[in-house]
């Protein structure tokens, strides 16, 4: 039987140790000069990637890194000194400076390019891929993924509007299966490998069981206290859950993360363990400032606030939070409905995120909901302020809007955002006080 000691704590430690072991992959296929796939975060065509055994690239996430281990500013320099604009997304201004650097990265070094694989559901994705295009001649296959087209919009994190447009989901699906075969095309004339069904339905299995995880995962932090903060630990476990999509080891990862969570909630051990009491239940909207992550964690924590979910980790975990199973008996019919329903649920979760916000408020029973607009992101960005009204509207909570970068320290101002922050914590202390 497993203790506190041995579980508590071991799916940070776990996820930062299979973390390191991808950079290591990706280090040794940069060396060894294997043909490596890029591909992003929403609308991930990993599946497929993995089937041909191909390492998979998340330029998005290693150009994260660079932020957190303090190094973005010379990446970013280095881009803008060649002419990229400061208003650019930092992701790609990072990841362009490591490409110009060799793959040079303080994880180790990122493989260049064989094959890039995007979808629309960033516009950046699409001018990104180009840039490979130009600097390697790398064949870049863009998926169309037709986005909802009806004014019925997601409720929560339930079904898009294909339940409600049988009909036209059914054409929008048959439309993504004929650009996966073509997808499937280019990987075996990349690789020089014959495609094996059997070993992507194998592939496709193993996302399935982490899919179920993940749902769980997410679904225990309803419990008080909390048992993982979905704004830090939240983030970790999404790294972990897009860099090993489809893999018998991130399926295993996040079951025994299960395994924790399940013991955290029984034994009451919360978020902060047993350092702050857990005073106020909090949702984050849009990604984390990287530039001082830990220190922005700490900005909340150290007033006992613990974000119970983020929006973070629906949108950006390719459909992982979607009540959605593939099909094994028709695999590649199934990965179409799986990357049409993903890249809906994560630009309507950005477009509509009011409703899936104030559903969490309910479930979670959260105090507050605090939006993290950023500079460089239009897309996760756009419209906060809106969704901030309606949530007001909606419920009695307090909501909190700052902002910052995720990649770009320049416009991070450590005093600008203490003061903002702790002026939301007095009021949610104030409020506690009254109600009491
Ligand atoms: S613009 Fe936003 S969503 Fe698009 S790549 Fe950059 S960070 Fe990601």
């Amino acid at each position: 039987m497993s203790t506190t000691t041995e579980l508590v704590g071991r799916g940070a430690r776990d996820g930062r140790r299979l973390f390191e072991g991808w950079f290591d992959d990706l280090t040794a296929a940069a060396e060894e000069g294997r043909p490596a796939a890029y591909t992003f975060v929403m609308g991930s065509l990993c599946e497929v990637l993995r089937s041909f055994d191909m390492p998979v690239v998340f330029p998005e996430i290693h150009s994260l890194q660079m932020a957190v281990r303090r190094v973005a500013d010379e990446y970013l320099s280095e881009a803008e000194d060649r002419g990229f604009s400061p208003d650019v997304c930092g992701y790609v201004k990072a990841d362009y400076a490591l490409q110009l650097r060799g793959g040079e990265h303080p994880m180790g070094r990122i493989p260049k390019p064989s094959l890039a694989v995007l979808t629309n559901a960033c516009n950046t994705y699409l001018k990104w891929g180009e840039i490979w295009e130009r600097l390697y001649d790398t064949p870049v296959m863009t998926l169309d993924i037709p986005g909802t087209r009806r004014p019925v919009r997601i409720e929560g994190m339930g079904p898009g509007n294909g339940e409600r447009d049988p009909d036209g989901q059914e054409r929008d699906r048959r439309y993504v299966e004929g650009q996966i075969r073509e997808l499937i095309g280019k990987c075996e004339e990349v690789t020089g490998r014959a495609f094996d069904v059997d070993r992507l339905r194998e592939v496709m299995r193993l996302t399935n069981d982490m899919a179920e995880s993940w749902r769980d995962l997410l679904a225990l932090n309803r419990s008080r206290p909390a048992g993982f903060d979905a704004m830090l630990e939240g983030t970790i476990y999404l790294g972990v859950a897009n860099v090993l999509r489809g893999t018998e080891e991130g399926a295993a990862y996040f079951r025994d993360l299960v395994e924790e969570m399940e013991h955290r909630t029984q034994a009451g051990v919360g978020a902060l363990g047993g350092r702050t009491e857990e005073r106020h239940r909090l949702l984050f909207v849009g990604v984390p400032c990287y530039p001082m992550f830990r220190r922005f964690y700490e900005l909340f924590s150290e007033w006992g606030g613990v974000f119970v979910s983020s929006s973070y980790t629906w949108f950006a975990s390719g459909g992982l939070d979607e009540p959605f199973a593939y099909d094994l008996d028709r695999p590649i019919e199934s990965l179409a409905e799986g990357v049409l329903r993903s890249v809906r649920h994560a630009t309507d979760s950005l477009m509509f995120q009011d409703r899936a916000l104030i559903r969490a408020v309910d479930e979670f029973e959260a105090d507050g909901v605090v939006y993290h607009p950023i500079k460089s992101c239009r897309t996760v960005s756009t419209g906060l302020a809106a969704s901030r009204r309606a949530v007001l509207d909606a419920r009695d909570v307090l909501c909190l809007y700052i902002e910052s970068d995720m990649m770009d320290r320049r416009v991070v101002s450590e005093a600008q955002l203490k003061n903002r922050i702790d002026a939301f914590f007095e009021g949610l202390e104030s409020r506690k006080r009254r109600s009491a």
